[in-house]
């Protein structure tokens, strides 16, 4: 009988929140994994009073920015990876760019993976960058693991990670539908933006909200769908990152 085990840890009373449905009950947990879903009463060696608690599976979030190594000043792989498990997160999928040297060869790859090593609290995929001048590293960096690909239509505020104009973009594309790999964007249109913060900087703006205003909708919805047009002929999956208008 299942129930007369004993667990090594034993999650009681919570209100579970499981693939099929919710229900009120105990899990019981050997060797790290769950062991036994049960309505009834579980023994366990140790035992965490979950009542008035909701018990969730751990969340995945795929888009964070650990910037580690290079910029680990900005958050680095402990405290983004501790901060995730306390909010629940029990996976991460970090972006490829910020860091340094930027993930768009396997080389970079596995500079990431020795800087995660040993510092992540939670288990993490990569994303791969897809750049100006890294096509030919696509394959491999898809055969080496990476979930995905991340581009920039626009500058992506760091000078090493460079926006992809409409050849390489679509290029990109037709190369990773062909490795059934997707590619996420940051759409925003560059010729826009970087008009408009030409215009902008030669009025001497420096204010925050200059940002905003060198950064028009039009600029966002416009990209948007140059690349899902992009996407489409290619016939490539795509994830729009950083989406900020209802309209997109
Ligand atoms: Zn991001």
């Amino acid at each position: 009988m299942r129930h007369e085990l004993r667990y090594e840890t034993v999650v009681a009373g919570g209100l579970l929140v499981t693939g099929p449905g919710v229900l009120r009950g105990y899990l019981g947990i050997n060797d790290g994994r769950i062991a036994a879903i049960s309505e009834d009463p579980l023994k366990g060696d140790d035992v965490v009073d979950a009542r008035d608690r909701t018990v969730l599976p751990g969340a995945v979030d795929l888009h964070v920015h650990f910037n580690e190594p290079g910029r680990t000043d900005w958050e680095g792989w402990g405290p983004g990876s501790r901060a995730a498990a306390a909010g629940g997160v029990t996976t991460v999928v970090e972006m490829p760019l910020n860091c340094l040297p930027p993930v768009t060869t396997v080389e970079a790859l596995q500079t990431k993976v020795a800087a995660a090593e040993g510092q992540s609290m939670v288990d993490y995929a990569l994303w791969g960058g897809l750049i100006t001048d890294n096509r030919e590293h696509l394959a491999s960096l898809a055969a080496a693991g990476v979930i995905g690909f991340k581009a920039f239509m626009s500058h992506s505020s760091t000078e090493e990670f460079t926006h992809v104009e409409d050849g390489v973009l679509f290029d990109g594309l037709q190369r990773l539908r062909d490795l059934d790999q997707f590619l996420a964007v940051h759409a925003e249109s560059n010729a826009i933006t970087q008009d408009r913060m030409r215009r902008l900087q030669a009025d001497g703006r420096r204010d925050r909200m200059a940002w905003g205003e060198a950064r028009p909708p039009v600029a966002e919805l416009e990209a948007i769908h140059r690349a899902l047009f992009l996407a489409q002929q290619a016939g490539c999956r795509l994830h729009i990152v950083h989406m900020s208008l209802p309209e997109g």
